[in-house]
């Protein structure tokens, strides 16, 4: 089932990722960020074939571990429409369904760590996002983005929340919360080598891991 948008909703807020698994640093960037803007809800948005990356899990353990993760959560929710989705997973295709069911006005924002914001010009039809939604990025592990990065961009840097938004698209910002160094990468080459990970993924995801046998054979 695709989750529909009602056309009441002015602000819709996005961390998409391949969650492969999800892990703490997901989890607390998300909430500090919905905390440092707030922002009523961060949806979690695993994508469905991540034609970007090898080897990756099928979409239903993703999502499944979302699931497990947020389970108790309020303002981290998921919305699993990339999953639905047949084909490679186009962000842009995402961000034209939210702004065709929020409408022109409403304020959409998709977040990025500092890694995939600097692959995003790589991204189909990569500056559409900004005609089509705003960008945050998370300084992760501390690091800002190059300027040159940024530069290229078809986009305005705010500084001011309340002004940021106000925007329907077009503006980036960027923050430096706690930085929370853990990478989904780490977490399977630690269970290929049956070391601990718990303290870096919530106990409901690595009892589901174990339940399913994931990233026995993977790193
Ligand atoms: P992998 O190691 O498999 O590439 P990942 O840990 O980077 O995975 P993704 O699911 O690819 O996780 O990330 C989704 C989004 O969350 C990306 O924008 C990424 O930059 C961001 N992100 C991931 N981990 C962190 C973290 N520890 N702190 C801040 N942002 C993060």
């Amino acid at each position: 089932m695709v989750i529909s948008v009602t056309k009441h909703k002015t602000e819709y807020v996005v961390m998409g990722g391949t969650f492969d698994p999800v892990h703490n640093g997901h989890i607390q960037s998300a909430q500090a960020l919905a905390k440092f803007m707030g922002y009523a809800h961060v949806y979690m948005m695993p994508c469905g074939d991540a034609y970007h990356k090898q080897g990756v899990s099928p979409a239903q353990h993703r999502l499944a571990m979302l699931h497990e993760a947020l389970d108790n959560q309020r303002v981290l929710q998921i919305d699993p429409r990339e999953t639905q989705r047949k084909g490679a997973t186009y962000t842009v295709e995402t961000l034209q369904q939210l702004r065709d069911e929020l409408g022109v006005g409403a304020h959409i924002c998709w977040i990025l760590g500092t890694d995939a914001a600097k692959g995003l010009t790589l991204w189909q039809d990569w500056q559409q996002v900004f005609e089509l939604a705003n960008v945050i990025v998370i300084n992760r592990a501390g690091e800002a983005l190059p300027d040159q990065v940024s530069q290229s961009w078809p986009a305005k840097q705010e500084y001011d929340v309340e002004k940021f938004k106000q925007r329907a698209s077009g503006c980036f910002m960027q923050l430096a919360l706690e930085p929370v160094a853990v990478s989904s990468t780490e977490i399977r080459q630690a269970l290929h080598k049956q070391e601990s990970v718990g303290h870096h993924v919530p106990q409901a995801v690595m009892n589901y891991i174990e339940l399913h046998g994931l990233f026995k054979g993977k790193n």
